[in-house]
């Protein structure tokens, strides 16, 4: 029986309540499989980890995830830590040196979940942003001089590669063209970045010539949030530069009802590193420790690691379960408007795994 070796990385706030519930899940998961097994390692990283050792991860944390088969993450964000800290110091420092370039964000309207759009019932929002995740306006380029001084200054420097630009592209293409619809929307800001993101189209149009069954547009950022709001039934498969699809992809959350669904993977697509899945939202200061954060994001972020790891037959299963819980408004969490606890909505999923398909 093959067993996948999953680095657990819970992080702060939240991120510790919805990895234990998406553990259980997965362990539910390969029972009811049955052809492969999990072997856990959690590492205790983020901000308390930060407060005794004075850094989010130790000095050799890469090294001790390098070999497992794929990293389940939480969030980083305590509320005693700066933001950029705490984010550079895990999150990024695992996203970039492991080249984890892809970011894949799914957007539906789930089975029971009501859109803020009152002309979406389901099948009119079904998206898949795509995010550059290794360079961009997140490069880390930049610096800080005169500190303190009236003539402080500081520069964050986008940076844009031939070669990164290049690979994304042709990621995002290959995806449209898996989709049924083969269509994607290329978002730029060719306008007003006249450097950087005039070459980001040449590359598009470049790459576009390989892929001639997909459909694809170009739209400028600003654009892009109208259309997603106004015409979302014109939108399939989305390629954005990390910041661009940093803000698209939280706008896509909450059109599809709510932050606590969405999913995303921070993909190695060649599999040199492993690649990381994760709610898209963050710690939630406001509700952690209470015991009512939504765990469908990390429940559907393990549906696209078993889809990574090769097993669509869990994958699936565990889609199907999740969507049979949306469904039942008693499973639905605050953040939907409903009173279910997480665990209530975790042993919901794990019921529907026992059932599902039996
Ligand atoms: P957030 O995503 O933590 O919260 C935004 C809002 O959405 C809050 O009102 C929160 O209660 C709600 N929400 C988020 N997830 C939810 C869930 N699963 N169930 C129910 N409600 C949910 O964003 P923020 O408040 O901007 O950030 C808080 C901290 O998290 C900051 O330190 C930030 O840097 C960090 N953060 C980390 C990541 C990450 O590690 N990937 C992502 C975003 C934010
Ligand atoms: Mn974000």
């Amino acid at each position: 029986m093959k067993t996948y070796k999953i680095a657990a990385i819970p992080g702060d706030g939240i991120g510790t309540e919805v990895v234990s519930a998406g553990l259980e899940v997965l362990e539910a998961l390969a029972a009811r499989e049955g052809g492969f097994a999990f072997h856990i390692d959690r590492f205790d990283w983020g901000g308390a980890y930060y407060k005794r050792h004075g850094r989010m991860m130790p000095a050799d944390g890469r090294e001790q995830i390098r070999n497992h088969d794929a990293i389940l993450f939480g969030s980083a964000g305590h509320p005693d830590i700066p933001d950029h800290v705490t984010l550079w110091g895990l999150r990024l420092a695992i996203c970039q040196p492991f080249d984890q370039y892809a970011n894949v964000r799914p957007t539906r309207v789930l089975p029971g979940i009501t859109s803020p759009l009152r002309h979406v019932a389901g099948p009119e929002l079904d998206w898949v942003i795509v995010r550059e995740n290794s360079e961009g306006e997140y490069a880390g380029v930049g610096g800080r001089v005169h500190q303190g001084l009236p003539i402080e200054a500081a520069t964050d420097v986008a940076m844009f590669t031939r070669a990164g630009v290049e690979r994304i592209m042709r990621f995002a293409f290959a995806l449209a063209r898996s989709r049924p619809r083969k269509r994607l929307t290329v978002v730029t800001k060719s306008n007003a970045q006249r450097h950087a993101l005039v070459m980001w189209d040449e590359i598009a149009a470049e790459v576009a010539a390989g892929f001639p069954d997909v459909a694809w547009d170009k739209m400028l950022v600003d654009a892009m949030t109208m259309r997603m709001v106004m015409r979302p039934e014109t939108i399939d498969t989305v390629v954005a530069t990390n910041l661009h699809a940093d803000i698209l992809s939280d706008l896509a959350a909450a059109l599809a009802g709510s932050l606590g669904i969405a999913p995303t993977a921070n993909l190695n697509p060649e599999r040199q590193f492993p690649s990381m899945f994760e709610p898209i939202h963050g710690s939630a200061f406001d509700i952690m420790g209470k015991g009512i954060a939504n765990p469908i994001g990390t429940f559907w972020s393990a549906v696209m690691m078993l889809e990574h790891l090769g097993e669509p037959s869990g994958a699936v299963r565990l889609m199907t379960a999740i969507e049979r819980v949306t469904a039942n408004p008693a499973f639905h969490t605050p953040d939907l408007g409903g009173r279910a606890r997480t665990v209530d909505v975790t042993r919901a999923v794990i019921d529907a795994i026992a059932g599902a398909n039996a």
